[in-house]
């Protein structure tokens, strides 16, 4: 079986580990990760979705943070602190930083990002195949108003440093409307058993990935099922400051309205299933109604096998679907 994921950090990350545990041997995974987060620091291109769902499934990730690498060190940071060069609301490691170091080097050099990010995974072995979403580049900014006026922001600033505490006004994915699916993306979701949109941000990951021409229409037209895994649970994100974005894009913060957000494929949408948590039973029949398939599993990723059982689930509801 072949099964294509669109993936932001975390949250697409930790279901992509439960993913790779739930399939047989001869599956193939292969993931299309946002790179709207992607920012340059200290003239560094820094990946920051890529480099979760990299370093998460080749085991290299701190687990409590969610990002960054295990046994982290400190030292450029504290370096270049001493010259009075930030950005210091920006956590990059010494470990952390030789990834950016090779792959700026190598796109110095000439290569695009999908084959960086091959070269990358080359050392990690994810187990899955990972491809930008695009090499162009892409960067999400926010609109912000604050003391210090209307204003945009990277996305990283206003996740990062202003901790989403700001509304946004508005969520833009500078770059995208002129960038072309990285060399593979679009075979991918054609090519698919199965598309799967793990709980990752509607707006700022998944949004993302959409917005590149092409993208959108690929998934919406793949001759395989379609499902989705809220990352909403009782109302609230279960990790992070979704709310904020989603109300930037009009939409409420409950699993059914991300599901209508992405709307079915019967009118024109993408989603075929939609998984919610047990705490949102009582909206299945919103979503089965707006003709999207519905069922309430546990979704908290509280550890690899409950993920697992995530990821069985919706293969279940995607295998009901293509019926
Ligand atoms: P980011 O790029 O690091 O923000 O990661 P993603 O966009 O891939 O995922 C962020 C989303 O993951 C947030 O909206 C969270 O609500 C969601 N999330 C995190 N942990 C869980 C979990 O255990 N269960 C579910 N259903 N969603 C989760
Ligand atoms: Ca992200």
């Amino acid at each position: 079986m072949r099964i294509t994921a669109l993936a932001g950090g975390i949250g697409g990350a930790r279901f992509l580990r439960g993913l790779r545990a739930a399939v047989s041997p001869g599956d193939e995974i292969t993931v299309i990760g946002n790179t709207g987060d992607d920012i340059h620091l200290y003239g560094l291109k820094v990946c920051p979705d890529l480099d979760t769902v990299m370093y998460t499934l080749g085991g290299g990730i701190n687990e409590e943070q969610g990002w960054g690498r295990t046994g982290e060190t400190w030292s450029i940071k504290e370096e270049m602190k001493a010259y009075g060069v930030g950005p210091e609301w920006f956590g990059l490691g010494d470990r952390d930083f030789a990834t950016h170091i090779v792959r700026t080097q190598m796109l110095a050099a000439g290569y695009p990002l999908s084959a960086v990010t091959e070269a990358l995974c080359a050392r990690w072995q994810p187990g899955v195949r990972l491809l930008p979403m695009t090499d162009d580049r892409v960067e999400t900014h926010v609109r912000i108003t604050d003391a210090d006026g209307p204003r945009v922001v990277h996305f990283q600033e206003y996740w990062v440093r202003l901790h989403a505490a700001v509304d946004a006004e508005a969520i833009v994915p500078v770059g995208a409307d002129g960038a072309k699916p990285a060399p593979g993306v679009l075979e991918a979701i054609a090519g698919a058993d199965v598309v799967v949109l793990p709980p990752s941000n509607p707006v700022v990951s998944i949004g993302t990935i959409l917005a590149v021409p092409g993208i959108r229409e690929a998934v919406a037209a793949a001759p395989g099922p379609v499902v989705g895994l809220s990352p909403i649970v009782g109302g609230a994100p279960v990790r992070g400051m979704a709310d904020k974005v989603l109300a930037a894009v009009g939409v409420e913060t409950t699993a059914a309205a991300v599901a209508r957000h992405y709307g079915s494929r019967r009118s024109g949408g993408l989603l075929d299933g939609w998984l919610v948590d047990t705490a949102d039973a009582a909206s299945v029949d919103q979503v089965t109604a707006a003709g999207i398939a519905c069922r309430a599993v546990p979704l908290l990723m509280t550890s690899v096998e409950a993920t697992a059982e995530m990821a069985r689930a919706a293969l279940e509801l995607a295998a009901e679907a293509a019926k």
